[in-house]
Order: C-alpha cells, then structure tokens, then sequence
C-alpha cells in the first residue's frame, strides 16, 4: 500500500524518491547482518542545509577509511539530498545519507569485496539529540565505570557507523539510573564522547575537547570556531574522568541540537546545576550562525 504522507520524510533509493515508510533493505543487506556502513547527517534548517560541504567531505573520508565504493558522485549526492528534502517539503529536517557494503554478487560468499556497495539517502522531521526540555535545564550524564568504548584499534570512531553496541548498552545503564544520556571512557580512562555528541570541558577560560579516540563531529569543528570568535583557545587533548568533573562548564556538540549545556555527570553538578555562561553565548551564537548565507544554501523544494 502506498503511503505518500511526504511530511514524514523521504528517501532515495535505487534511483527512485519514496516516502520515507516505503523505504527498505533487504534483510541480507552487509549493513544489518554485519553493520558493514557507513553514513552521515547533515540537518537543514529553515529551508536551508547548514554547512553541507563539511559533512560530504566528511562522507568521502569515511567512504575511503571503509573501503567502500559507491557511484554517485559528491555533486550527485548533494543532488540527492536536495531532491529528498525538497519532495518532503520539511523546513526542518534531518537527513541521513548512507554507504552500505550490500550484498555479494556471487551468492553466499563470504568475501567483502564480492559485495555491490550502495549508496542511499533518507530524511524525516528534525531530530534532537537531547529534547528542549533538557537543553534548558542541561543535560545529565552518566559515565559508566564498567563499560570502555570500543577501542579505536578495532573500529575506527572517525568514520561514522553504525557499531553502537557500547552505547547502547551505555544508554540502557544511564536511563535505568535517572540519566538523560551517556559518555564512555576509553580503556586508558579517558573521556571519549557519546551516542550521537562531542564532548567538551572548559577550565579557567581554556577549552578542551578529547583529542582522539572519537568522531571528528562537524558540530565540534564548528564549535571550535565558535571558541576562536569568542576568543576561546581550545585544545584538542586526553580528558581524564578526574578532569572531566572538576570543570567549570561542560557542553555537548551535535548535529541534533548544536552546543548542548551539561549540568550534571554521575554526581556532580557544574555552573549551579545549570547551563554555564560561555557555553549559552556559544549555543546562540551557533543559531545565529544559521542566518549567515555564507554557512548554508537553501534546499531546492522545486528540483527538476
Ligand atoms: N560522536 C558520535 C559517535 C556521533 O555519532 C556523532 C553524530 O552522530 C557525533 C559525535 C557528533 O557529530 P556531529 O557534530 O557531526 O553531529
């Protein structure tokens, strides 16, 4: 049955734009049966996708460090994305565009490179990482002591994917204790970042973010020259738990939401429990940036 409620998203799929509820995978696809992807989201905003070229270069470096070939080239994505957004009709809108291994060419083989990779792109109605209520009155993490992120070694954490069995079950941990969300330390103690955020700390007017170990979000990036507008310096560092607690203000980065205030983690409280005054000239400052033409181009809801 075909469902054409476009306000719910849409997708490109094998050549074709669908409603988002029509879109699917085969059930044999190497993206569900061995996580074999990778994608990235960008969000338009107001009719307007905010600093696309990051995140398609960040996409071809994920495609490469993945091994990953698809046929659609960096213009015909950009395309895409506008085509989708454009069929939808939303203002506001995330919009998820993905490189999965697929599946073997030559029935039941076993070989990774026997595999057709393919590209397609999704989009629904914005998503917040964090909700309203909680960028309001910042957010509260937990940082489980017995459960490390996956190491670096094993999954690259700067080509976005799919391998989110730590986080789940670090999101599982923190809701069940009263959490909004959480952020895991790597096997050396040091703070890594979270489900879908950058971290960030700032201690005596210096800005530090994790330096390795996590992905290069483009929220961080921005969030970095946001710091340099400010006159901020920031570095790029190993945070320590101890470290991590002891800051004066803390904010989360996302494409989901932008600069995020974080009030508490596991029992400390930072800025009385509140959003810190950087961290909310930061967060406006993100906002305003999306009115800079020079930052975004308008989706093109009429696409030929
Ligand atoms: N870290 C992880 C693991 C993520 O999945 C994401 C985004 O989904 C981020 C950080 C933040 O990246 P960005 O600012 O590009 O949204």
């Amino acid at each position: 049955m075909s469902n054409t409620n476009w306000s719910a998203g849409a997708a490109w799929m094998r050549g074709r734009v669908m409603p988002i509820a029509e879109a699917s995978l085969p059930v044999t696809d190497w993206g569900l049966t061995h996580s074999d992807i990778t994608y990235d989201v960008v969000h338009a905003w107001d009719g307007r996708f905010f600093r696309l070229d990051d995140y398609l270069s960040r996409f071809e470096r994920s495609l490469e460090k993945c091994q990953l070939s698809i046929d659609q080239s960096r213009d015909d994505i950009r395309r895409i994305l506008h085509r989708i957004v454009g069929q939808s009709g939303l203002q506001r809108a995330y919009v998820s565009f993905v490189a999965s291994r697929g599946q073997p060419a030559i029935p039941g083989s076993r070989d990774p490179r026997d595999c057709v990779n393919h590209f397609y792109a999704w989009c629904v109605p914005f998503i917040w990482v964090f909700s309203e209520q909680v960028m309001q009155r910042g957010a509260h993490l937990f940082v489980p002591d017995d459960l490390h992120r996956i190491s670096p070694d094993s999954v690259d954490p700067t080509a976005k994917n799919y391998h989110w069995g730590d986080f789940t079950r670090g999101l599982i941990a923190a809701k069940d204790a009263g959490y909004d969300n959480t952020v895991l330390i790597d096997n050396n103690g040091h703070v890594t970042e979270g489900p879908g955020f950058n971290l960030f700390i700032i201690k005596d007017n210096q800005v530090i973010t994790p330096g390795s170990g996590v992905l290069e979000g483009i929220t961080r990036k921005i969030a970095m020259e946001l710091c340099a507008h400010q006159g901020l310096s920031v570095l790029q560092a190993d945070v320590s738990l101890a470290q991590l607690l002891a800051a004066d203000e803390v904010f989360a980065t996302t494409t989901g939401g932008g600069i995020v205030p974080v009030s508490r983690i596991n029992q400390h409280s930072f800025s009385n429990d509140g959003a810190g005054e950087a961290t909310l000239a930061l967060k406006d400052l993100y906002w305003q940036w999306h009115a800079d033409d020079a930052m975004s181009e308008a989706v093109d809801y009429a696409p030929a």
